[in-house]
């Protein structure tokens, strides 16, 4: 499934997925300033160490889901909506 299905479907309604897409763009721009290669949980926004850039579907041990991207991967997919 794709990023923004997913986002899609963890938000309720249009203001909430407005808020988390906005913010993952925020975040995955940051992390790729760092050069540190980390991904971003899209379900709880936890940072996760040791993931490319163009990672999918990686394991979050926050919340237990297969939702960690990698920051390229999340700019890619959510970038161009914004
Ligand atoms: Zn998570």
């Amino acid at each position: 499934m794709s990023i923004l299905k997913q986002v899609r479907k963890l938000s309720p309604n249009e203001e909430v997925f407005e808020r988390v897409t906005s913010e993952l763009i925020e975040r995955a721009i940051a992390l790729m300033e760092s050069c540190d290669s980390s991904g971003l949980c899209i379900r709880c926004m936890e940072e996760v160490e040791g993931v490319e850039p163009d990672a999918c579907g990686y394991h979050c041990e926050e919340c237990d889901t297969w939702t960690v991207y990698g920051a390229e991967e999340v700019l890619l997919s959510v970038a161009p909506l914004a």
